[in-house]
């Protein structure tokens, strides 16, 4: 029996897209984490395949390689790849739809530079839990089906277990892949590159006249709803880097990412994110950033004349701001429970969160218990303003979830499971992230006894 029903079109793109690789064998495998509804939903078998999870052996249909890409790394373009990840194959579903199925931990590839090709236990873990919970807080996210304990020790500061993550994607295209390809200097890849994005991700736009300029309008356009959904929980990507931005619109790389507790607009989280590049705010001017270097790629593609493409460029990049603002007090409303919101009640919010950020007050729990009518600790006035306009409480429960994974749990939960062994904390928590919107009222729900100031996350661990 297949395990998986792999249609591998990315190979068949161009050679310059890709190594040919083989995942590295790992001495004694074993599944610590499966998610079986995701396996359900892929239509894959339900038996033990760790074999598989694990690099050990290659399922049938596959044909394992490693991506070539580019990206501005906190602004400085380099020339990267997975340095740590192996494509198997793109699983096809009964329904015809398409999945990326990679290893991650797998082992060096060419793209692998200095690093050692692997990841620990620890940060395998925090990508399935985080990326299961982004899922069922309703982002759109890159999802993890298996994590396997390889049985190998992984250096960094001191000896790690090692593990392999199995990640699913609509596709592992990132603006970084575009930066690569037009690095190559040859349009009719880029132009073969660009269609087989189009078909794969926005194949509705086939018919319009200009379908590069109206992808890039769509791509802009998904990454605004993202990050807006981001913001709406408190998530903090960490490292926008633009290899880390898929063209799909899913929320890809987990590595420093954490969630905010009391709001204030300049959290950062990650050690090597000095000057707050991608703070909590920073997401909004970092995501247009990233839109213009995905634009630069495909100048030669909208119109031979190179002023003209970079005037209907420029003229859809002029409506980031306008659109976020739109979307951002849209969303906002929203978390008021107010469907609609005017401009005139802008002011509310802006009021609103800098009494959130003064009192340093916790960005979930102040806004779930509004479903409550508790808008303590706030301004009369505020509440007052916010009362009058009549606020739909199951709104409130629905955009705003009473249980984020809050970094003092994730760290507990994890350092039971990946150092001691121990997945009850680890299991349980994940039963609790999967209904983030239903009432609670237990520890679960509670920012930290003290502000997480110093609460650090690191990148390629
Ligand atoms: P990231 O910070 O995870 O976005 O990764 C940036 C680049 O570093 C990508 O090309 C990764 O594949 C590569 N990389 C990260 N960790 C490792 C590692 N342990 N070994 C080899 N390459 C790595
Ligand atoms: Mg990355």
């Amino acid at each position: 029996m297949n395990y998986f029903n792999f249609n591998n079109s990315y190979t068949y793109i161009d050679d310059r897209l890709f190594t040919q690789i083989t995942p590295d064998s790992v001495p004694s495998p074993k599944l610590v984490v499966f998610y079986s509804n995701l396996a359900k939903e892929l239509g894959i078998a339900d038996r033990d395949f760790t074999e598989f999870l694990s690099g050990n052996r290659i399922p049938e249909g596959s044909t394992p390689i490693a991506q070539a890409y580019a990206g501005h790394q906190f602004g400085q373009l380099n020339v990267l790849g997975d340095g740590r990840a192996v494509l198997l194959g793109e699983h096809v579903t009964k329904d015809k739809l398409r999945f990326d199925i990679a290893l991650k931990g797998s082992g060096r590839t060419p793209y692998s530079r200095n690093g050692d090709g692997k990841a620990t236990l620890y940060s395998m873990l925090r990508e399935y839990l985080i990326s299961f919970a982004m899922e069922k807080l309703g982002i759109p996210t890159t999802k993890s089906l298996a994590v396997v304990e390889t049985g190998e020790t992984v250096y960094r500061e001191q000896p790690n277990r090692g593990a392999v993550l199995t990640r699913v994607a609509s596709s592992h295209i990132r603006v970084g892949t575009f930066q690569y390809v037009a690095m190559q200097g040859d349009r009719l890849l880029l132009k073969k590159f660009a269609d087989y994005t189009i078909d794969r991700h926005y194949p509705e736009l086939n018919n319009h006249l200009n379908k590069y300029l109206e992808f890039f309008t769509r791509v802009m356009d998904t990454q605004i709803n993202l990050i807006i959904n981001w913001m709406r929980v408190g998530f903090i990507h960490g490292v926008m880097n633009t290899d880390n931005v898929s063209i799909s619109g899913e929320t890809i790389d987990y590595g420093p990412c954490a969630f905010m507790n009391n709001y204030n607009p300049d959290t950062v989280f990650s050690s090597i994110d000095r000057y707050g590049r991608y703070s909590f705010m920073n997401q909004r001017s970092i995501g247009k950033w990233n839109i213009a270097r995905f634009a630069e790629t495909l100048i030669v593609l909208i119109n031979p004349d190179t002023d003209k493409a970079l005037e209907l460029l420029n003229g859809v990049i002029n409506t980031y701001d306008s659109i976020f603002t739109k979307r951002w007090y849209k969303m906002m409303g929203n978390k008021l429970g107010l469907s609609q919101i005017t401009e005139q009640n802008y002011q509310i919010i802006d009021n609103l969160l800098k009494e959130l950020e003064s009192k340093e007050l916790d960005y979930t729990q102040f806004f779930r218990t509004l479903a409550e009518n508790r808008a303590e600790n706030i301004d009369e006035n505020i509440k007052e303003s916010w009362l009058k306009l009549n606020p739909d409480f199951e709104l409130i429960k629905k955009t705003n979830p009473a249980v984020i994974p809050r970094n003092h749990i994730v760290e507990e939960v994890l350092k039971e499971a990946a150092y001691k062994g121990n997945y009850d904390p680890f299991n349980d928590f994940l039963k609790v992230l999967e209904e983030p919107y239903k009432d609670r009222t237990d520890s679960y729900t509670l920012p930290p006894d003290v502000i997480d100031k110093s609460y650090r996350t690191f990148c390629g661990t």
